[in-house]
């Protein structure tokens, strides 16, 4: 073993330019991408004609659309695509488990620089995006908030101010909604984003990035509010039950899993719960058959959060003017 002699000239250069890392966890992400590892990187994808990294996507992102904006210095294009698809396209550059997702589907994965590195190189455009300071605004092909029908202006509460929510209320601002109000029981936002993931995985500031985007739509919040709220599993909503005008009640009926994984339900099995607002969270819809024709005729991974979202919109308002309200 051979020892260096020890130099005070290069041992005090050292200490005045090397930054301790000790107890630094700033970002040792092994994904995060200078301005130049993004530029070679997006070089290096085929923009693939058939790409399976966007099959592979839950939130359907077009990924070598922002990848050739990236490729052609447009940060701001590749951004704008990825937070129209993704509202919380920050937060899944740095924390969502491409390997299983996109970055497992990519073409070059036996190459022997292996796949595209899809999570840096959407970290890096909306980090960009993010020290750009441009504020979001609804779309423009839309009429003004006066001349949109009545039911845009209806009063919509969020429970809890998570993920699930952040992009619900982005993405109902984004159709014109505009009397959202989120209500919160901890004194923080963002949900397990905020109290969960550690810092150096996902900071503070990202999260409040896009909070911010989702408030310049007009959502409010109130935070250290708790809901009374009932998390009601294995229900399937058959009716609104209605008293003097008034939401009173629901019947459900009881849902069970076959062994092949299928969902029945149990139409003799009827459950009546007292309720004074109803609220319909995201997932207990993709039973609807309207849903999964979509789903069926589209392909799972393509389908999308958006458009499935789409749906659920349409579906929360035929249920309400379609549904037959009972007397109790
Ligand atoms: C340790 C850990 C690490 C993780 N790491 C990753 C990762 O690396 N990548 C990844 O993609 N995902 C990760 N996740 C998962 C990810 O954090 C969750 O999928 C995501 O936060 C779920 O979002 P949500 O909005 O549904 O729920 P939550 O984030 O749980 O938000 C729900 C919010 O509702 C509030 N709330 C609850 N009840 C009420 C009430 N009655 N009234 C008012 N407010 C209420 C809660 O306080 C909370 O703020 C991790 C989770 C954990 C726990
Ligand atoms: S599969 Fe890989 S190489 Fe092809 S477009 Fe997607 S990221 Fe690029």
């Amino acid at each position: 073993m051979t020892v260096e002699p020890f130099c005070p000239i290069i041992a005090s250069t050292c200490m005045k330019s090397c930054v301790k890392l000790e107890n630094n966890f700033d970002d040792i992400k092994h994904t995060t991408l200078s301005e130049r590892g993004a530029l070679r990187e997006a070089l290096r994808c085929l923009k693939c004609v058939d790409a399976p990294c966007q099959k592979s996507c839950p939130t359907n992102l077009d990924i070598k659309s922002f990848i050739t904006s990236i490729s052609n210095k447009n940060y701001y294009a590749a951004a704008r695509a990825i937070l129209s698809d993704n509202p919380l396209g920050l937060t899944c550059g740095m924390v969502c488990p491409t390997s299983e997702l996109c970055v497992g589907g990519c073409n070059l994965y036996a190459s022997e620089e292996g796949p595209i590195n899809i999570g840096g190189l959407q970290q890096f455009a909306t980090e960009v995006f993010k020290k750009m300071g441009i504020a979001q605004i609804r779309s423009p092909d839309l009429p003004p908030a006066c001349e949109m029908p009545e039911s845009y202006h209806a009063t919509l509460a969020l429970i809890g101010c998570g993920p699930a929510s952040i992009s619900c209320a982005s993405f109902l601002g984004r159709l014109g909604y505009d009397k959202i109000t989120i209500f919160e029981k901890q004194n923080y936002t963002g949900g397990l984003s905020t109290s969960e993931i550690p810092q150096f995985r996902l900071p503070s500031d990202a999260v409040q990035f896009e909070i911010d985007l989702m408030k310049d739509l007009g959502v409010k919040m109130e935070l250290a509010k708790e809901e009374q709220c009932e998390f009601l599993p294995f229900l399937s909503p058959r009716e609104v039950i209605m008293k003097n005008g008034r939401i009173a009640g629901l019947q459900f009926c009881r849902t069970e899993q076959t062994e092949e994984g299928d969902w029945l339900e149990d139409q003799e099995q009827v459950v009546r719960l007292k309720a004074d607002y109803i609220i319909s969270a995201f997932g207990s819809i993709l039973s609807d058959p309207q849903v999964q024709c979509h789903i069926s005729v589209n392909g799972p991974a393509a389908t999308g959060q958006k458009e499935a979202f789409a749906k659920e919109v349409s579906f929360l308002n035929c249920h309400y003017t379609q549904t037959n309200p009972t007397e109790v």
